[in-house]
């Protein structure tokens, strides 16, 4: 069985576009093994598009599915394959339009042919019209280009002949692992785990780092993470887990800091611990699911305020999204049943009643000044858990 591949962006990238080809080729070997295992024969780049190869008895639905997710297909189509012998090519798409479900109501077709092997004999519009006409000898059908019911598409391609009538959309972005390492900072919330999603899609391969303040909060939300991080991997996720001990810290600015600075500076310190961490092992940048205004941490001031002690970008790809968008995008990758399980936050567990929402840099740099917490970094990051 064969599949042809298109993809969009991948085509934009000029002398790297081997690199991509070839990341987003073993992302489609690696998801099938670990989903489907034993049906992956094997893949080829082809002039702008990759053709996957796999063994005849596999389930459609069940390859759609895995291919739905894979980064960097802009769509893909199930494909006869053939030689290029135009009455061999005529005889199959007079099949498929025969075969076509659609065939008992429809009345019109089209034919869609493109060749990137420009040493063929035939342009695309002879193709359009030599097997346009043998389907309309053959058939009651008319051809309708604007409208069709049915259209057959034809790639020439190299020394091959591919025909297919259905596109299947694909989940677009670019390959996971296309982009570099980065490191997201998972809550259990709604919202981190749709911005690892995002950094996913435009080709982030991510380890995740959570903060827990056991033994003072349970261990649901760590499992809480772990189930999110799963329900990731679809998708491509296949970094770590960092698990960091924050409750010495968090406890030291509950009895030392203003209640309206702490959320401010656990967050400050969070980023600090993720910026040692992806400095040790070279992530190259780190991502939250922050949105602006959504929370009072999430003004423009605080937002510059938790940020400001470390230099690492920190991305934030739900920045403009509103809270019913990131939502509705959480039931569609299926993490919203998970974070919405009951689970006590490190920070929501201790959160001020009347927490600041435009916090001014001096005061907060002046509050760590009485703060011993540089001892406490270093022994939760000699405790780090990794998974
Ligand atoms: P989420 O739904 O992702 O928890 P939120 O809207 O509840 O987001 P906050 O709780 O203010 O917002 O957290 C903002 C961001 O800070 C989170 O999206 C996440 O990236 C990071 N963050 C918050 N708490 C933790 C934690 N315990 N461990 C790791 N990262 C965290
Ligand atoms: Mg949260």
């Amino acid at each position: 069985m064969f599949i042809i591949c298109h993809y969009s962006e991948i085509g934009l990238k000029g002398k790297n576009r081997d690199f991509f080809e070839n990341k987003l080729c073993e992302n489609i070997q690696n998801n099938f093994n670990k989903y489907l295992p034993n049906i992956f024969i094997k893949t080829k780049r082809l002039p702008g598009r990759i053709l996957v190869e796999l063994k005849d008895q596999a389930c459609k639905d069940e390859i759609k599915n895995i291919l739905k997710n894979i980064f960097g297909i802009a769509n893909f189509s199930f494909v006869i394959k053939s030689s290029q012998d135009i009455k061999e090519v005529q005889g199959i798409c007079l099949d498929l339009i025969k075969k076509s479900k659609a065939l008992l109501q429809s009345k019109s077709f089209r034919i869609t042919a493109k060749r990137s092997n420009k040493n063929f004999h035939l342009t695309s519009k002879d193709i359009n019209v030599k097997i346009g006409d043998y389907i309309c000898k053959n058939t009651d059908k008319k051809v309708d280009l604007e409208k069709p019911d049915i259209n057959c598409f034809i790639e020439i391609v190299n020394n091959d002949s591919f025909v297919y009538t259905k596109k299947i959309q694909g989940p677009g972005g670019m390959p996971v692992g296309a982009s570099g390492n980065a490191l997201v900072l998972i809550s259990g919330g709604i919202d981190s785990p749709v911005a690892a999603y995002y950094a996913l899609k435009r080709g982030a391969q991510i380890s995740f780092l959570h903060f827990h303040s056991l033994p003072y909060t349970s261990q649901s939300s760590i499992n809480k993470v772990k189930k999110l991080i799963k329900a990731l991997e679809k998708f491509g996720a296949r970094g770590r887990l960092y698990l960091f001990p924050f409750a010495d810290i968090q406890k030291q600015i509950m009895i030392k800091a203003p209640e309206k600075l702490r959320i401010i500076l656990y967050r400050r310190y969070m980023m600090r611990i993720a910026e040692i961490l992806a400095k040790q092992k070279k992530y190259l940048a780190l991502f939250t699911g922050e949105s602006l205004a959504q929370v009072a941490s999430q003004t423009l001031e605080n937002i510059r305020a938790i940020e400001e002690p470390v230099v690492i970008p920190v991305l934030r790809p739900l920045i403009g999204f509103d809270k019913e968008e990131i939502i509705a995008k959480a039931c569609k990758i299926k993490t919203y049943d998970i974070s919405i399980l009951p689970h006590e936050d490190c920070c929501v567990r201790f959160m001020p009643k009347h927490p600041e929402t435009k916090a001014k840099l001096g005061e907060v740099n002046k509050v760590e000044q009485d703060l011993d917490i540089d001892g406490m970094i270093k022994n939760g990051t000699s405790r780090i858990e990794v998974y």
